[in-house]
């Protein structure tokens, strides 16, 4: 099977940094620390990186990694205290780890897009891991823009209100998987193409400035949508759109801001999963997603998600509606 090494390497670091992170969100109270761009980041999204990057930089070192996080704030003086944090959680995962170990494992995550490289999201929805809603550990390979191989963790997701925790899993060509993250039987993804279904509905952010949540509504009603959406932080909702739990998931640029540019951390893994289940991924013009250039997408704006059914009346939809 094609990257085979690849996709368990991936999926085993993906594990462990979903330990991490649910061991922040249970035995710490997790707390924001504001970026340079106002987002906030924490311990979590610093040890998960770290964990990753390590695995990644021991099984592949000539690949680099496109992560979100970067150690430079976490390398100043008064982050001493930070910095002990994460240290202390990656131990619990590789014991002989040292703080500067840690900074250069996250930043091992700086890389450039490259004709072979990962990309990384390490908490992909931080501010639903703050809230205790939905967030996602979402990483993938891409080679020659196309992707590859694709491992979105959901500590905190459940379909059938079972235990919470699903790991998701693509490899181009071979079909995506479902299954739980702590170890157990994988079912095979499909989207869902039934009008009728009641899970014929639509996604979208919790966060209403991460889109345009009225045009998203009209669009959704445009293609025949009847029910609200289901709102859920992170890639989740590609997760859900992959496990049939949704037609569409809609992310139309915030009038709020415009110049505002999807990185590829956000849509990678996700893209592949729903690619994989039979769904289909473009920007709100139909131009597939562009993973080979540069870290955001340039020329991509807006994201649409959907069964693959739906998608040419979503574009065309959108085509016809006001800017
Ligand atoms: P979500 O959980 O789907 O709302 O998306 C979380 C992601 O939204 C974060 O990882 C950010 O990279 C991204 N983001 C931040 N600001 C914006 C914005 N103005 N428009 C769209 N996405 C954004
Ligand atoms: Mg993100």
């Amino acid at each position: 099977m094609a990257y085979e090494r690849e996709k368990q390497v991936a999926m085993a670091a993906v594990r462990q940094a979903a330990q991490l992170c649910e061991a922040v969100r249970q035995t710490l109270v997790p707390e924001a620390i504001e970026k340079n761009d106002k987002s906030p980041v924490t311990v979590a999204d610093f040890g998960a990186q770290a964990l990753i990057c390590r695995a990644l930089a021991e099984a592949f070192p000539q690949d680099p990694v496109v992560g979100e996080e970067d150690a430079a704030d976490l390398r100043q003086p008064e982050m001493a205290g930070p910095l002990a944090t994460v240290t202390a959680q990656v131990q619990n995962h590789i014991e002989t780890a040292t703080a500067e170990d840690v900074l250069a494992w996250i930043d091992h995550g700086n890389g450039a897009v490259a004709p072979r490289y990962w990309t990384l999201d390490p908490i992909d929805g931080t501010k639903g891991f703050l809230r205790g809603d939905q967030y996602a550990i979402a990483l993938a390979l891409v080679e020659d823009g196309d992707l590859k191989v694709g491992v979105l963790g959901c500590p905190y997701l459940s379909f059938d209100g079972g235990e919470r925790g699903l790991l998701f899993v693509a490899v181009r060509g071979e079909g995506a998987i479902m299954m739980p993250l702590g170890g157990g039987d994988a079912q095979p993804l499909r989207v869902v193409q039934d009008p009728q279904s009641e899970q014929f509905r639509f996604v979208e952010s919790v966060e209403s400035g991460h889109g345009n949540q009225s045009q998203q509504s009209a669009m959704a009603q445009a293609v025949g949508i009847q029910s609200p959406s289901m709102r859920m932080d992170s890639q989740a909702k590609y997760a859900a759109v992959a496990a049939g739990q949704a037609a569409l998931y809609l992310r139309l640029p915030s009038p709020k801001t415009p110049d505002y540019r999807e990185k590829i951390w956000d849509h990678a893994a996700g893209t592949l999963v729903v690619q994989e289940s039979g769904g289909c991924v473009t920007d709100m013009h139909g131009n597939p997603l562009d993973f080979g250039q540069a870290a955001r997408f340039e020329n991509n704006p807006g994201v649409v998600v959907s069964n693959g059914l739906l998608h040419p009346q979503v574009i065309a939809a959108l085509g016809q509606s006001a800017p």
